[in-house]
């Protein structure tokens, strides 16, 4: 991706976890990264097909200045959300907050904290098979959405699906979503076990009833292998009531292992099919 450069803009501010830091304030410096795609404002000449450098300056001076810190970490940290939220076109800001004046008692050039953030993208899988179906998994995208940090950019239509796993029950209403969110995996995970409680979720018997199943099937094209966690979702290959509402809005997708496309991976399975 092309990259903007802002290097060392100076701002005067109150960050500190001293006192006097709080009062009488000191100066620091921040510079970023903004990886945005400028191609078409190389070939137009047209600023609003890029990001305003010049806002973008405006807009962290003030939020520096405007706001008071105990850390350089929660100032980089908040403010990159800002940007990435505020600024169109912004895929990805890379934030270093120098304080040269920290005080430590010795003589140093200075100290800087740097972030890197990004939005990634995620697909979703949502699954009910208990009271109003459709109105849980509708509420779960309107909650998803309504999240700070994460945006609803796809939802393919709701399929009905008899039980999967053994264990006697009504039919599953399944669907998937595609989102784009500032959220780590894990951070992610703990928003879906939030609104699947929020949906009345008991886990009573493994593979059993519930209002609402919310699964992270891909991130990115990340692996994470962790034992309360594991991405892409395992059994995502083996499973039509994940792999055909996510193939309705993206058939084209790779799985990041075994290289299979959302479709490929569709095909392979309604083959297996005994009719
Ligand atoms: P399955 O995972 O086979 O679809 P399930 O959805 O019925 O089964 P749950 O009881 O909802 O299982 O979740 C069990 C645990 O799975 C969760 O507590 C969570 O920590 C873990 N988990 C691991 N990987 C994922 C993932 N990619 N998405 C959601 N949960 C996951
Ligand atoms: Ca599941
Ligand atoms: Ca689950």
């Amino acid at each position: 991706m092309d990259r903007i450069y802002i290097k060392r803009l100076e701002f005067f501010a109150k960050h500190g976890v001293f006192q006097e830091e709080n009062v009488l304030g000191q100066k620091f410096l921040i510079s970023a990264v903004l990886h945005t795609d400028i191609r078409e404002a190389g070939k137009t000449d047209d600023l609003t097909k890029s990001i305003h450098y010049g806002d973008v300056s405006h807009m962290m001076k003030e939020y520096l200045e405007s706001h008071t810190f105990a850390l350089l970490e929660r100032a980089v940290e908040t403010l990159a959300e800002k940007m990435l939220l505020e600024i169109p076109g912004l895929q990805e800001v890379e934030l270093e907050m120098e304080k040269p004046w920290a005080p430590i008692g010795l003589h140093l050039e200075t100290v800087s904290v740097a972030v890197r953030r990004k939005w990634h993208r995620a697909y979703i899988a949502l699954g009910s098979n208990m009271g109003q179906r459709e109105g849980y998994m509708q509420m779960a995208v309107d909650e998803i959405g309504a999240i700070r940090g994460c945006e609803v950019e796809k939802v393919s239509s709701f399929v009905r699906t008899a039980p999967y796993g053994g264990v006697e029950q009504e039919d599953f209403l399944n669907g998937c979503m595609q989102i784009r969110t500032l959220f780590t995996p894990r951070e992610l995970l703990e928003a879906l076990q939030a609104i699947e409680q929020k949906a009345g979720r008991e886990r009573k018997i493994h593979w059993g009833p519930r209002t609402l199943d919310l699964d992270i099937i891909f991130y990115d094209r990340e692996v994470i292998e962790e034992e309360d966690l594991q991405i892409p979702h395992v059994e995502m290959a083996k499973r039509d009531f994940v792999l055909l509402p996510l193939r309705e809005i993206a058939p084209w997708l790779r799985h990041p292992i075994t290289g299979k496309s959302v479709g490929e991976m569709a095909e392979e399975l309604t083959q297996h099919y005994v009719m």
